[in-house]
């Protein structure tokens, strides 16, 4: 778990920012619900046989002998309050919520036991349309952040009838092999068997990839869904592959599954995931509502722009204070600059000292330029601007001139 510090926040803002800029373009509105909820939420929803809830939740008892989990994932949570607030009723909705996500992995670069994701959820539309939607919507953030180079990956999952009809084909087929299953997949043969496809194991790769394919055994309607989804993506100039290994760590979903995948974080190289769970408020209690979604992983994603994003956030100007007679009319001239100026970033120096050590505030603050207001400025009612990045001779503004010249800076 980590903390984020000055240095990086502004970066994290501006990522942030981007994002949320853009879903909200699209029409999504933010939805806020707690990081805390029922244990059996995620149980029912992920699947008892996933990762997650098998050995990565942060579950406990609370006071009551209630027990609660901390959040592993966003989507049961927004599904939750969906219902619960009735927001599924003869309607679509396009939400999107931000905030942070508990995992017990074991931490490695680019997976943490508190780690962010913003997540979008599409919910009462059943058609590719809304598939496409998300992915090109996910598109349009790689280009405002200036990435380039993530590639695109789905599938199809099939309805749950094909699934079944799969893992029956799918248990025979390692059942046959068993001796070639490592640990976990013996374990997951028969809780989970689709789940031994998503192996990372080197040693399973050979086994896996003769499996039989989930694409033989999907229905004609998940057939022709995926096919249109493609048709649109092609249209819109989205490129894509075609991964039927891509299955996803969490059960609910079905039909279209997607990840933007970029080979530059090493191992850990899904940004963004999602994918159709039509069967999933029906399944917390709601009425059948057809759903699509996606969380991309902000950890991952500040990687990637660090280089690309310069965030400006240091100072314009950094306002040393001469004399002690100048702290009062010091703090006065700024709140009047900035009133005439919202977008000053002025830094007023305060905790006295001598004018040398003001200024090695003022340039260790990033600061373009120093003001300065001492007993001369004072009497004469100016103000002096010292470069601090350039080599320029001093001037000496009225308070107007200065107004200009700050206008200028911003
Ligand atoms: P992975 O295969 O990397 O474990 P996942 O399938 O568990 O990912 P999802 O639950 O789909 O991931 O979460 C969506 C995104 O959130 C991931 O693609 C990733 O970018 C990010 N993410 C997931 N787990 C972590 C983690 N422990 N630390 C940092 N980011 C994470
Ligand atoms: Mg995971």
């Amino acid at each position: 778990m980590n903390d984020i510090t000055p240095d990086n926040t502004a970066l994290w803002q501006t990522l942030e920012n981007t994002v949320k800029h853009t879903v909200v373009t699209y029409g999504y509105q933010e939805l806020r619900f707690p990081l805390v909820e029922k244990t059996e939420l995620f149980a029912r929803s992920i699947g008892e046989v996933t990762d997650i809830v098998e050995k990565e939740m942060y579950t406990f008892e609370d006071r009551n002998g209630d027990s609660l989990t901390l959040r592993p994932e966003g989507t049961a949570g927004c599904v939750r309050a969906c219902i619960e607030n009735g927001l599924l009723h003869n309607q679509s909705q396009r939400l999107w919520y931000i905030g942070p996500m508990f995992r017990h992995e074991r931490p490695q670069k680019g997976r943490y036991r508190q780690f962010h994701q913003v997540g979008v959820e599409a919910f009462g539309m059943q058609g590719p349309d809304i598939d496409a939607e998300l992915i090109i919507m996910s598109a349009r953030i790689w280009k405002r952040l200036g990435l380039n180079d993530l590639e695109l990956q789905i599938n199809s999952l099939g309805s749950a009838e094909s699934r079944q009809a799969y893992r029956n084909v799918l248990v025979d087929y390692f059942s046959s092999h068993h001796a070639q299953l490592d640990e976990d997949s013996q374990r997951r043969l028969h809780s989970n068997p689709l789940r031994i496809l998503d192996s990372k194991n080197p040693d399973m790769q050979q086994l896996i990839e003769n499996a039989p394919r989930l694409h033989d055994h999907l229905d004609q309607e998940c057939v022709e869904h995926f096919h249109a989804l493609q048709s649109l993506l092609n249209t819109l100039g989205i490129a894509y592959r075609v991964n039927q290994r891509l299955v996803r760590g969490l059960d609910y979903y079905n039909k279209t599954v997607f990840e933007w995948i970029t080979t530059q974080l090493g191992a850990q190289g899904t940004v963004c995931a999602g994918g159709r769970y039509d069967g999933l408020v029906e399944q917390l209690g709601g009425k059948p509502v057809p759903a699509a979604g996606f969380a991309l992983g902000l950890e991952r994603l500040i990687e990637l722009v660090r280089d690309k994003l310069q965030p400006d956030v240091a100072p314009h100007a950094y306002l040393v204070i001469a004399s002690d007679a100048a702290m009062a009319p010091g703090l006065q001239i700024s709140e009047s600059l900035r009133e005439q100026m919202p977008g000053l970033r002025l830094l007023v120096h305060c905790g006295g000292g001598s004018f040398k050590s003001q200024f090695k505030r003022a340039d260790k603050s990033g600061a373009g330029v120093a003001l300065i207001l001492g007993d001369d400025e004072l009497a004469n009612n100016t103000i002096s601007v010292k470069y601090l990045r350039e080599e320029k001779p001093q001037q000496t503004f009225g308070q107007d001139e200065l107004k200009n010249f700050l206008q200028a800076l911003i």
